[in-house]
């Protein structure tokens, strides 16, 4: 580079990664987030175009082929996608940033091989992009149901994967330190078959929060590519790669501490408990169910002061949130104060209830998370529950159960509760929901937009 060349460069960088950390920061508020996706998107066109532009480069066609294919595909795919398919298609797009980072990897190690730091970071970067490509290939296989979503599970299972863990990077020590590439190639082919093994034993439920560790992977997979650009002979490059990736990295690692935390469970248990394999048994619910018709339901909704709306994964599934502002709108006209408890993890996605609510055209100031609303339940007059079950069972104040310790929104605690959902099914746990059997708990039984569309049109004819 020619010397006053340099500190442009630089520069522009510099501008790339302060647009990053203004687009994350926005991404900490639903009603900034949409303005945080842009800034983020604008800074990575910084820092590829930088990149690209870079004197130097060249293969200028093949590039501009990958931007086309991929920004068309990506652009296409995520406008066709349905609500419910979301986190599937999180899963994949984070894969091929795992994979990219592995293809980087793979590159930089065939021209760092003999040079220990180039060719650790290299190594370290390909081990955690392979893994993140396969296990995000399983995590979408699992989500678009065409593969068992419960844990597949062995004997021996993480013997097996640790074995293979231990040898494929075995294999990647070894070319590195003979300099001999072809031992890449089990190399690779090992740590992608680790991918899929470690992914297996997961449940499909849990996938959004390995979704988020994968980013995580594939973030730190970025950054040790980038460092090991910079470091090697490929160059300059690599700065926009340390940054972003280091962000990424970040930002999925906290993600996924979260998640784990909003279900009481721990990072560990979500990858190696094999959580859902066994169904709760020997624990059996007193009491009965009691339903309620839609006409009885909006009488008793429409005479409340407060209601409670509480979404979950059955109001995603059903797309009824149209129908839920509809109902919201009929009975604020009536003077019922109407509020949404959201449970950090109700659906399959964090955030999968804030995007719903959005959509239909629900301002956030009447959304709010667990800690604010609990306090409030005892007042309202009616928890009105629509396709959530998990997170609103009181068995994780029990002892024993597998909820135990998550924590719930106390539903319970409302006058009454309407809980519409399609049967019996139980939740993502696979236990029985003690809520169902309450004194005050009546079932409105039918999918969730055909039922609060019936709620709906009985409030019209009142
Ligand atoms: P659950 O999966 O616990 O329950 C959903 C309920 O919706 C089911 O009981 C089902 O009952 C009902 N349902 C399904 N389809 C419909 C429909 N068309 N109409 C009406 N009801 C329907 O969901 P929650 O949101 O309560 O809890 C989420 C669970 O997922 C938690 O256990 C959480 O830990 C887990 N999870 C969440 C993650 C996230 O990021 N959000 C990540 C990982 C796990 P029925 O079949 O009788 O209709």
């Amino acid at each position: 580079m020619i010397a006053w060349q340099t500190p442009l460069v630089d520069g522009v960088y510099v501008v790339a990664i302060l647009v990053f950390i203004l687009g994350l920061r926005s991404m900490s508020s639903p009603a900034t987030a949409r303005r945080g996706i842009m800034l983020a998107g604008v800074a990575m066109f910084i820092a590829v175009a930088v990149s690209v532009l870079l004197p130097g480069e060249s293969n200028f066609a093949l590039i501009a082929l990958g931007v086309f294919v991929g920004g068309l595909a990506g652009w296409y795919w995520a406008r066709v996608v349905q609500m419910t398919a979301m986190p599937q298609m999180v899963a994949i797009f984070n894969g091929m940033g795992g994979g990219a980072a592995g293809a980087i990897a793979a590159v930089e190690l065939l021209v760092s091989l003999g040079n220990p730091v180039t060719a650790g970071l290299s190594l370290a970067g390909a081990v955690i992009g392979s893994v993140s490509i396969a296990g995000s290939i399983i995590a979408f296989l699992k989500l678009q149901g065409w593969l068992r979503s419960k844990p597949i599970v062995f004997p021996g299972q993480q013997p097996v994967n640790l074995a293979v863990l231990v040898i494929g990077v075995a294999f990647g020590g070894y070319a590195a330190y003979s300099v001999q590439a072809f031992w890449l190639l089990p190399f690779f082919l090992l740590m992608i078959l680790f991918g899929f093994l470690f992914a297996l034993p997961i449940g499909g439920a849990d996938m959004p929060v390995v979704i988020s560790l994968f980013n995580a992977f594939t973030g730190i997979a970025v950054a040790l590519d980038g460092f090991a650009l910079v470091n090697g002979p490929l160059g300059d490059a690599g700065y926009a790669l340390v940054v972003a990736g280091t962000l990424v990295g970040a930002a999925g690692s906290l993600l996924t501490l979260l998640m784990a935390k909003a279900m009481n469970r721990s990072v560990g248990n979500v990858l190696f408990g094999a959580f859902g394999a066994t169904e709760e048994t020997g624990t059996t619910v007193q009491g009965s169910m009691r339903s309620i018709d839609a006409s009885d339901a909006a009488v008793e909704m429409a005479y409340a002061n407060e209601v409670i709306i509480v979404p979950g994964y059955g109001m995603a599934v059903a797309q009824a949130q149209q129908k839920v502002k509809e109902l919201a709108d009929l009975l604020e006209a009536k003077g019922v104060t109407v509020k949404y408890a959201i449970h950090p993890v109700a659906g399959r996605m964090p955030g999968h209830m804030n995007v719903l609510l959005a959509e239909a055209g629900i301002s956030y100031d009447k959304l709010f998370d667990r800690d604010e609303i609990n306090s409030e339940f005892p007042s309202a007059d009616v928890a009105l529950v629509i396709g959530a079950n998990d997170v609103v069972n009181p068995a994780a104040h029990r002892p024993g159960s597998p909820l135990f310790g998550m924590p719930i929104l106390d539903v319970d605690q409302a006058h009454n509760v309407i809980v519409i959902k399609r049967g019996q099914g139980k939740g993502f746990a696979g236990i029985e929901n003690d809520l169902f059997y309450k004194d005050n708990t009546r079932m409105l039984y039918g999918d969730a937009q055909a039922a609060v569309g019936q709620i709906v049109a009985a409030l019209k004819k009142s």
